[in-house]
C-alpha cells in the first residue's frame, strides 16, 4: 500500500503505526548492509543529561522555530530518527515518515575570536574534561558556556538545513525531530557538541593547566579559514560524516542535579 504523501489530507497515522514504520525502514535499511545509529527516547524527556537539556533549551529560544518543533519532538519520541550522525559543523539524518527522508544540517563553527573569549573567560576554571562534560562545574561556567550568542549553542542564522520531502522550504518535521534528535545524541556523547561546533574542549583544561593566555598563540589555520568560508561552506557538499565510532560511550546518567552543580561551585 502506498502511503499519501505530506501534502493534502494525510490518513491520520498513530503513534503505534509511526513506530511500526520506523522499525520496518531501520530492518530493511540494516537489511541492505547499511550501519544506522537511530535515537531512541525513553520517557517524556527528549534529553535528560546538562548538555542535551541545554541544546533543547537554546533551540527552543528561538521563536523562529517554535512552530515546527513541537512535532519534531513527537516523531523522535515516535522512534521516527532511524540514523543520526555528528560530525565538524554537520549533522545527517534519515527520518521516517509518510517515507523515508534525507535530513542534512549544517551549522557553523564557533567564531576563532568566540572562542577565544570563552577560553579567556574561563582560564583556570575548568580543572576537568570529564567534570566539563558532565556538566558538573560551577553555575558561572556553565551559564557562561550556554549563554545565547556568546556560548558554545548556535542561533538560528547560524543554521541550516535541508530534508528531501516535499515541505523543505520551512523547518519541517522531519528536520525538526534530527534537531532533538542531536540533543538527545548528547545525552550520551555530549563531547560532540564540540566537535559540531568545531572546537576542542581539551583547550578549556590546557588553558588553565599552562596559564598561557590563548592571545599569545595564533589561532590554528584551520579554523580562521572556517570563520572566512562559513557562508560558502553552507553551499558546498562535505564528504559524509565518518560514522559516529561506539567507543566511549558517556555514562554519566541522569543530569547531575542542581544540588550536584551547586555543591562543585558557586
Ligand atoms: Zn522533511
Amino acid at each position: 500500500m502506498e502511503w499519501t504523501d505530506d501534502f493534502g489530507f494525510p490518513p491520520h497515522v498513530s503513534s503505534a503505526e509511526r513506530r511500526q514504520r520506523a522499525l520496518k525502514a531501520t530492518a530493511d535499511l540494516r537489511r541492505a548492509g547499511r550501519e544506522l545509529w537511530p535515537v531512541s527516547v525513553e520517557g517524556r524527556e527528549i534529553a535528560t543529561t546538562f548538555w542535551g537539556r541545554a541544546w533543547c533549551e537554546n533551540l527552543e529560544r528561538y521563536s523562529d522555530y517554535a512552530n515546527r518543533l513541537p512535532r519534531g519532538r513527537s516523531y523522535l519520541r515516535q522512534g521516527a530518527v532511524v540514523d543520526l550522525q555528528i560530525a565538524r559543523s554537520e549533522v545527517r539524518a534519515l527520518v521516517s515518515g509518510t517515507h523515508l527522508y534525507e535530513v542534512g544540517i549544517r551549522i557553523a563553527p564557533v567564531k576563532p575570536e568566540a572562542w577565544q573569549a570563552i577560553c579567556e573567560t574561563l582560564a583556570g576554571e575548568i580543572g576537568s574534561v570529564v567534570e566539563l562534560l558532565q556538566g558538573r562545574l560551577s553555575d558561572r561556567v556553565m551559564e557562561h558556556l550556554c549563554r545565547q550568542e556568546t556560548g558554545l549553542f548556535p542561533a538560528p542564522r547560524e543554521i541550516r538545513f535541508s530534508c528531501s520531502c516535499p515541505d523543505a522550504a520551512s523547518m519541517c518535521k522531519h528536520v525538526a525531530s534530527a534537531l532533538y534528535g542531536v540533543g538527545a545524541r548528547f545525552d550520551e556523547k555530549p563531547e560532540l557538541l564540540f566537535r559540531l561546533r568545531g572546537v576542542e574542549e581539551q583547550e578549556l583544561t590546557a588553558r588553565a593547566a599552562s596559564g598561557i593566555p590563548l592571545a599569545a598563540k595564533a589561532p590554528p589555520k584551520g579554523r580562521a579559514l572556517d570563520a572566512a568560508l562559513v557562508e560558502e561552506l553552507f553551499g558546498v557538499a562535505l564528504e559524509p560524516p565518518p560514522p559516529a565510532a561506539p567507543k566511549a560511550r558517556y555514562r554519566g546518567g541522569s543530569r547531575p542535579g542542581r544540588k550536584a552543580r551547586r555543591a562543585s561551585g558557586t
